[in-house]
């Protein structure tokens, strides 16, 4: 088991559990603070309730140093930290008893931003920081034709091999995000793509995870980018059992309402199906182990 402070709760089922399957945090929700999102934080917490969420972690973007894009604009995925903080303090008392409403962070991981990061946990520090990859040699794999004539394969490899220096370099994290968010953007996708094709690197950027007592995520979103599962592959999430992660957060990745508490009822699923009993949710910084229904 990783470090300590845990809190064991039990689920009962209600009414509405079935598209969730006795999941009911999502614990990866953007809004318009994040630059790839217009949702307004309220109509975000009002769909979680609709879905039968008792609780829901806003994981706004802050990818520091994030590289030019004309679409984007100058300081894309950065926002003001202090004005965000306020807003969500403010929602979680007018939600207070009908919503617990957290307030996460989703860090773009580089090796540089180590230090800088861990000095904003210290300013202020979140209910839950998901750690992620989002650029693979300081390009983000969404715009794909800037990396040329780079295959599949090797842009995967590349993208393990930053993950495993970003998870080597920091401890600025609680969960690291969609592990093989890659493939998303591969030309043919998972084609080309298997667990034992990257187990070596994958291994051991599950180890490192371990042994930092950190969890990764199961992020739903996968499924709405045109693959056959949830990211991380349950391959990976099986393989994370083994090597004795036990911290796994559920996520929608939501950045519009209509997506938020997506697919959780098939994520419970695949989560007992490699093995897990619990899944994790975070309030100040500390998981919160919920059984599976
Ligand atoms: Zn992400
Ligand atoms: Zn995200």
């Amino acid at each position: 088991m990783p470090g300590g402070g845990f809190v064991m709760e039990k689920m009962f089922f209600r009414k509405g559990a079935g598209a969730h399957a006795g999941i009911r945090c999502d614990a990866h929700v953007h809004t318009a603070f994040s630059t790839d999102s217009d949702a307004s934080v309220k109509d975000m917490l009002e769909a979680a309730l609709k879905k039968g969420m008792d609780a829901v972690c806003i994981t706004d973007h802050l990818d520091l140093d994030f590289p030019y894009y004309e679409d984007l604009g100058d300081g894309a995925f950065t926002f003001d930290v202090e004005e965000y903080v306020r807003t969500l303090d403010g929602l979680r008392k007018e939600y207070a008893g009908r919503l617990a409403v957290r307030t996460g962070i989703e860090f773009g991981l580089q090796p540089h931003l180590a230090e800088t990061y861990r000095g904003l946990l210290k300013e202020h520090p979140f209910d839950f920081v998901i750690g992620s990859v989002h650029l693979v040699k300081g390009r983000d794999p969404y715009y794909r034709e800037a990396f040329g004539k780079t295959g599949d394969k090797e842009l995967y490899r590349a993208a393990f091999e930053e993950t495993l220096e970003n998870v080597k370099a920091t401890d600025a994290f609680d969960v690291l995000g969609h592990v093989d968010y890659v493939v998303r953007y591969g030309k043919g996708q998972a084609r080309e793509y298997s667990y034992l094709e990257y187990a070596d690197i994958l291994d051991e950027i599950l180890r490192t995870v371990v042994g930092k007592g950190k969890g990764i995520e199961i992020n739903t979103a996968g499924i709405r980018y045109g693959l056959q599962f949830f990211n991380p592959h349950p391959d990976i999430l099986r393989r994370f059992r083994e090597l004795g992660g036990e911290i796994v957060t559920v996520g929608s990745d939501a950045h519009k309402p209509e997506d938020v508490a997506g697919e959780f009822g098939r994520a419970a699923g695949v989560l007992s199906g490699c093995g897990f009993r619990y899944y994790a949710e975070f309030e100040a910084g500390k998981p919160i182990f919920k059984k599976l229904g």
